[in-house]
């Protein structure tokens, strides 16, 4: 058997490698590594895949999630709402842009923002709120939409783990996450469903204005080659990772699907063990190719007996990676505590970073890894 990992960038890399390194080869002949040619073509590319106006390649996906807020004018004070049980690039760049951020708890199937919290969350000085598709896993957009038009909120949809997914609305619509609120942002970090080599990011919108505004903070504020009319970053994706995405990009379906398949396996070796819950997976509650809402960015179970620290080391030991994402909610992070918030507020999140494991996914694993990590813990498990 192939050894299991986390993540098999290099199993990966294996079936691609010809076209990669011509578009590497590419920007090395033409030596333009800021800015060259195959950075507009890959945006193009991008936009048409996701079918939105707007793409803004940028640095990482941190980056994104800021220059986004910096280009909506939030000011100090501002309040905005994101998840509590999340990567904490998100509330970082709240913080860092002195707005005031807002946790809210999850729901305990989707492990995505709880829409009641959400509404009881909002005040006078709420400005925006954050989705995050965690896991790949679309949070509730319909209801979110609705709440931040009825409140006049900014939606920023933090899509770093869930790029190529589709949310379905209830009237059938389909749209790509990432293109569905005000300005949607996402990473390239190598390990992400669509993974450079390096560090990426990028950010869509769908608002011409918007767009123009977020191309020049990326630039230093510069809109006419060194006037600078607003305080910018400096923040670009560079020619070679925009090579690497190029080349990538025309496989991103064929690797939801792969991550997809692989979560099948899953979810049918786990469905009669009643300790172990496998992931939601769409609106309809299966891997629903209809829906195609998630595309497992994560494979994330709950474990239920409390054993599941057990089995995280037990799986170690039989050579099984795994992780625990996340282990502890921002709200009780040293950076991020404060009196605002009451512990009666998060049950869910408090409850997941006990239950919580995430389990071998990406898109080299094959049946006979599959089979062995699920014997593992189907044997550990009983
Ligand atoms: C990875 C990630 C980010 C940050 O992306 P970087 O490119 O590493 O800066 C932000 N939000 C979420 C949810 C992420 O998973």
């Amino acid at each position: 058997m192939k050894k299991i990992q986390m993540v098999d960038l290099q199993g990966q890399y294996q079936h691609i490698k010809e076209t990669v390194d011509a578009s590497i080869k590419e920007v090395l002949d033409s030596s333009t590594y800021i800015n060259g040619p195959l950075v507009h073509e890959f945006q193009a590319d991008l936009e048409k895949y996701l079918n939105v106006k707007h793409v803004i390649p940028c640095a990482n996906g941190t980056d994104a999630l800021q220059i986004a807020m910096m280009g909506l004018n939030l000011e100090q004070g501002d309040e905005v709402i994101t998840a509590d049980f999340t990567f904490a690039a998100t509330v970082e760049v709240i913080g860092l842009l002195k707005l005031t951020p807002v946790l809210v708890d999850v729901e305990i199937d989707s492990f995505n923002m709880d829409i009641e919290a959400l509404k009881r969350a909002i005040t006078s000085k709420t400005k925006a709120i954050v989705p995050v598709h965690l896991f790949g896993q679309c949070a509730n957009m319909e209801a979110i939409l609705e709440i931040a038009k009825e409140h006049n909120l900014f939606v920023i949809e933090d899509n770093a783990q869930a790029i190529g997914a589709d949310y379905t609305f209830s009237n059938g619509t389909k749209m790509k996450a990432g293109t569905i609120g005000n300005v949607g942002t996402t990473s390239f970090f190598p390990s992400k469903n669509l993974g450079c080599y390096g560090d990426g990011g990028a950010i869509f919108t769908n608002d011409d204005a918007l767009a123009h505004t977020l191309r020049g903070i990326v630039n230093h504020g510069m809109y006419t080659r060194y006037y600078h009319d607003v305080v910018g970053v400096n923040s670009r994706l560079d020619s070679i990772q925009a090579g690497v995405l190029k080349a990538k990009l025309p496989f991103l379906d064929a690797y939801c699907e792969a991550r997809r398949t692989a979560a099948k396996f899953y979810n049918e070796a786990f469905s009669t063990n009643e300790h172990i819950i496998t992931p939601k997976s769409s609106s309809c509650g299966d891997i629903c190719d209809t829906c195609n809402c998630h595309v497992f960015h994560q494979y994330t179970l709950r474990i239920t007996n409390g054993k599941r620290d057990e089995l995280h080391k037990h799986l170690l030991a039989k050579n099984i990676p795994n992780a625990i994402y996340y282990p502890v909610p921002l709200h009780k992070q040293k950076a991020y505590v404060d009196d605002r918030y009451n512990e009666k507020d998060f049950p869910v999140t408090n409850l997941l970073i006990e239950e919580v494991i995430s389990l071998p996914m990406h898109t080299e694993l094959d049946n006979e890894q599959l089979a062995y990590i699920t014997e593992t813990i189907l044997d550990f498990i009983s």
